[in-house]
């Protein structure tokens, strides 16, 4: 053999065609025979196939030390998320809500029973720990309930974060996650005053936007204040750019992504997030009702993104979130940070969440976990313990060492390794234990179909759709 196999994961991509990826993400297509020619080492050196297998860092004709210095460099900057750990502090000020969404995953509390709001002294104890975070960004997004309902708490917690980040000098971010319909003028003047960007829930016209997300008060029409206070909080930003919307896909949901879709556009966001339903409280529940099989959820998924590229050769700009993310990952060397989908998995590390009583979660759907009696994921709380004991703990070592695709059964050979993330929180939930049983995982099923069918995309060769691909990169 005249040049040295590197370490690659493969796949047999389609009929005629394998998939080869290494490590740090690089990726070609082989057609059968010139796979079978390259591992039986009788590929020409001199052939352009080689060298682009070689510009690849799969196999090389170099001193193999060189090339793995290489990779390892490549390797740490897709990994330099982890340098600076926890970034983003998810705070709850109270569970309370003005809305009754059927796929609620909190158990939440009604406006009225203050059973489940936070004391100042538990919110002074959090802002504290947040600080020791070795970070030099700092996040703290607020999550409920609805945060609104308890907006003096939300204040009390932006102001003091604001004093001590005068002795930390922290890159400092506020976002609030609301339904928006509490928001009001000042509400909304405050906000822009402490750069609080708005985090919402949009799911789509007005039929199913009130299906899925009704409000407690049965009298109010919840998407036309949420439209009248969309409009009113953009008027008060100067810009469009101050409001982000999630979306969460209900069994109603289904068969409707074009409605959802051009609700979005309707109503001037630039971009969506396609989410499947998190098996988590009510969506758990309630799950005969409610959710689906995740192929229905794969299906709509595909027919929503070809959709949006249609669109967008059309010439309007709109971006689909999660396709986003993954493709930064395909075609660039660069680090993302998304919390759901990291390896290690982003729980603790990357983020957190402190719920109303002082509790620390990895993340939010331990809490959830916590609403039904699991405290599995539990780092401690910010009355009774140290930030050493709950972020340098053996608790957190455990669940991090048991969540890296790259040792993961399966995942350690998959060749969509790379690309994907593990999250232990979410294959207890559904599977009974943090390392989960791949070939049943829905979270596997549809990120391995998303990057299959998104690699698909890429490998039309089609100038336009890579052209539009590269412009939601930048
Ligand atoms: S979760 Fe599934 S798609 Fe992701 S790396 Fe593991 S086996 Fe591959």
């Amino acid at each position: 053999m005249d040049y040295q196999l590197l370490p690659f994961r493969f796949e047999r991509f389609n009929d005629t065609e394998y998939l080869l990826t290494n490590e740090v993400g690089e990726y070609i297509f082989l057609q059968n025979e010139d796979f079978h020619r390259f591992v039986n080492g009788e590929m020409d050196i001199h052939s352009d196939l080689f060298y682009d297998i070689e510009s690849k860092q799969i196999a090389t004709t170099d001193k193999v030390e060189d090339v793995v210095s290489m990779l390892a460099t490549k390797f740490r900057t897709k990994k330099s998320i982890l340098r600076d750990f926890t970034s983003l502090h998810m705070v709850v000020p109270t569970l309370r809500c003005n809305s009754s969404c059927i796929y609620c995953q909190v158990a939440r509390k009604n406006r009225d029973d203050h059973s489940a709001d936070m004391t100042k002294q538990t919110a002074k104890n959090i802002v504290k720990t947040i600080f020791q975070s070795p970070s030099p960004c700092i996040k703290i997004e607020f999550q409920g309930g609805d945060p609104s309902t308890d907006f003096e708490m939300v204040k009390y917690i932006i102001e003091e974060a604001e004093w001590q980040n005068l002795f930390k000098k922290k890159e400092l971010d506020f976002v609030i996650c609301t339904n928006l319909t509490l928001l009001n003028e000042k509400i909304v003047k405050y906000l822009k005053e402490h750069n609080c960007m708005i985090s919402t829930s949009l799911d789509g016209p007005k039929d199913l936007h009130d299906t899925n997300r009704p409000l407690q008060d049965k009298e109010l029409d919840h998407h036309a204040i949420f439209e009248k206070h969309l409009s009113m909080i953009r008027e008060i930003w100067g810009n469009n750019d101050c409001a982000s919307a999630l979306m969460t896909t209900s069994k109603y949901s289904l068969g409707r992504f074009k409605d959802i879709i051009d609700e979005y556009i309707r109503l001037g966001f630039n971009s969506i997030f396609l989410r499947s339903l998190n098996p988590y409280g009510f969506a758990k529940q309630y799950k005969e009702k409610i959710a689906y099989p995740i192929e229905d959820f794969i299906e709509n998924y595909k027919e929503g993104l070809d959709y949006i590229i249609e669109l967008n050769k059309k010439g309007t700009f709109f971006v689909e979130g999660f396709a986003a993310l993954l493709l930064r990952r395909m075609l660039t060397p660069f680090a993302t940070g998304f919390v759901d989908l990291q390896s290690p998995a982003g729980v603790g590390i990357a983020g957190v969440i402190y719920d109303y009583d002082g509790s620390v979660y990895v993340s939010d759907e331990a809490r959830m976990m916590a609403r039904f009696k699991n405290y599995y994921f539990r780092l401690g709380n910010v009355n009774e313990n140290s930030y050493q004991e709950m972020f340098n703990g053996e608790l957190l070592h455990h669940i991090i060492s048991s969540a890296c695709t790259e040792c993961l059964p399966v995942c350690s050979e998959c060749v969509f390794q790379p690309y994907c993330g593990a999250d232990p929180v979410r294959n207890m939930s559904e599977q009974g234990d943090m390392i989960g049983f791949r070939p049943t995982n829905e979270m596997c099923k549809k990120t391995k179909s998303i990057i299959h069918y998104l690699f698909e995309l890429l490998h039309r060769h089609d100038p336009e759709i890579n052209r539009i691909f590269w412009s939601w990169l930048n």
